[in-house]
């Protein structure tokens, strides 16, 4: 691959030579391609802890080897000091980690993440009996009452039993490691069925402008992986999509509802033959709350599973990067995500991002109270954005722009054009330049302070 200057776009960094591509062209699928060939290899599907698991388990296969090396019982013998050092280190492995957890919970960015690790834990009876000895009796033992109490513990100085946190991070292990068998073989391609199917006839209303066999041939060059969402930093704990990475990261938990649709249906039966055996309408109220908890879980897992491949389809702006004098690429960069743009300094814009994403989302899903959505706030403020201005500003504007890939090879007018004429668009409703404002409030006042100005007609 030579390098030339294309119309200019060829930027320099530093020593690094960097030039905009289109998200269409040839490398662009190539390096996407190759990208999922190593995410595939490397796999980063592990539930948390299961490193210091594998640790401790590799430590007593030494340890094992050396007490059947021991003659006698000699505890000065130099197997039996290893023996004794290797123990010694499982435990500190154990305590490093356990830290670790309370310390996930300390930070506010991932304090909500470590509720997923005690949920699984306390799938176990024996550890849910002895976690729930940690609250008030009387009170229920759930997940963040239980971390909570974990955590107070530990400030008051005392210790937690690593025996147990053992049986914990063995216990989630064991159900990621189910969850991640059923999502392979059956959600999987469930969700990649539906979301074509959904697209589809989106498609016809115009919702996404992109031809059926290039998502298909999107969705198959991208990695979905399931993860444990106490081990990865997720949006609101559901899921995420890395344009560095091309793949989308689904969180565990949102299987449950088909894990564990089996157990309850069988309940939901029983429950339906006894009433039937005493002639009354006992059951009803757990077949009910079954129904609901399979209803709601499935739903939110579709929701997320759409959301994140919205992010994947929308239009980009690519960057590849060359080192100086190297014939190969070092990287690519996305430069604009959907309507999230990427400047020098800051990334503008991923409030209107998700705003986007999420209205799309639930078009797809059919969910128009928006039941299932987040981002509500960034919701409240699009909506705000496209009425409160002096015209009125169409969705599709906002829907072409979200969409548009960057094209080398148009020439400079017609290039994000529909970006352009969105800008053009606000600025007649607001002021110049309203929208890089509005994202600079919202960036140092915070977005209640955005909405709240919108509503009253206000300057931001
Ligand atoms: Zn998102």
């Amino acid at each position: 691959m030579s390098l030339k200057a294309t119309d200019g776009f060829l930027l320099r960094n530093g020593n690094n030579m960097h030039e905009k591509i289109s998200p269409e062209s040839k490398e662009y699928g190539e390096f996407k391609e190759s990208l999922k060939i190593d995410t595939e290899t490397f796999r980063g599907d592990e539930s948390w802890g299961s490193d210091v698991l594998m640790m401790l388990r590799m430590n007593e296969v030494k340890a094992e080897r050396l007490r059947e090396q021991v003659k006698g019982d000699d505890p000065e013998s130099p197997e039996a000091k290893h023996i004794e050092e290797l123990e010694r280190r499982n435990q500190e492995e154990l305590r490093r980690s356990f830290e670790n957890y309370i310390a996930l919970d300390k930070d506010p960015k991932t304090k909500g993440s470590t509720i997923f690790l005690m949920a699984e834990a306390m799938q176990d009876p024996s550890i849910r009996e002895e976690l729930s000895a940690l609250i008030p009796k009387g009170r229920l033992p759930l997940s963040n009452r239980i971390v909570e109490a974990i955590v107070q513990k530990t400030e008051r100085g005392e210790e937690f039993s690593m025996e147990l946190w053992e049986r914990m991070l063995e216990q989630n292990q064991k159900t990621f490691l189910e969850k991640l068998r059923v999502f392979q073989e059956k959600v999987l391609p469930e969700l990649k069925q539906k979301f074509l199917e959904a697209v589809h006839s989106a498609t016809e209303k115009g919702t996404v402008p992109i031809p059926e066999e290039k998502i298909r041939q999107m969705l198959d060059t991208t990695a979905f992986i399931l993860r444990d969402p106490t081990a990865a930093r997720l949006e609101n704990n559901m899921g995420r999509y890395d344009p560095e990475n091309n793949t989308i990261l689904v969180a565990s938990y949102l299987v449950d509802s088909y894990l564990h649709a089996p157990e309850w249906e069988k309940s939901v039966k029983q429950d339906k033959d006894m009433a039937e055996f005493y002639g009354d309408g006992g059951g009803k109220d757990r077949a009910e709350k079954y129904r609901k908890m399979a209803e709601h879980g499935r739903a939110n897992l579709l929701h997320t599973f759409y959301h994140e491949a919205l992010h994947m389809l929308s239009g980009k702006t690519v960057v590849t990067e060359y080192e100086e004098g190297a014939e190969h690429l070092a990287d690519f960069e996305h430069k604009k995500i959907g309507l999230r743009h990427v400047g020098k300094k800051v990334a503008r814009f991923r409030w209107l991002n998700e705003a986007m994403t999420e209205h799309v989302t639930t078009e797809l899903t059919g969910d128009h109270d928006k039941k299932y959505a987040g981002y509500k706030k960034e919701l409240e403020l699009f909506e705000l954005l496209r009425t409160k201005g002096k015209k009125e500003i169409p969705l599709e504007l906002f829907k072409n722009a979200y969409f548009e890939n960057f094209d080398p090879d148009q020439n400079e007018q017609e290039r994000l054009r529909h970006w352009k004429l969105l800008r053009l668009e606000l600025a007649e409703a607001y002021e110049h330049d309203f929208i890089v404002k509005l994202d600079k409030t919202i960036q140092e006042k915070g977005i209640d302070h955005a909405i709240k100005s919108l509503k009253e007609g206000l300057a931001v």
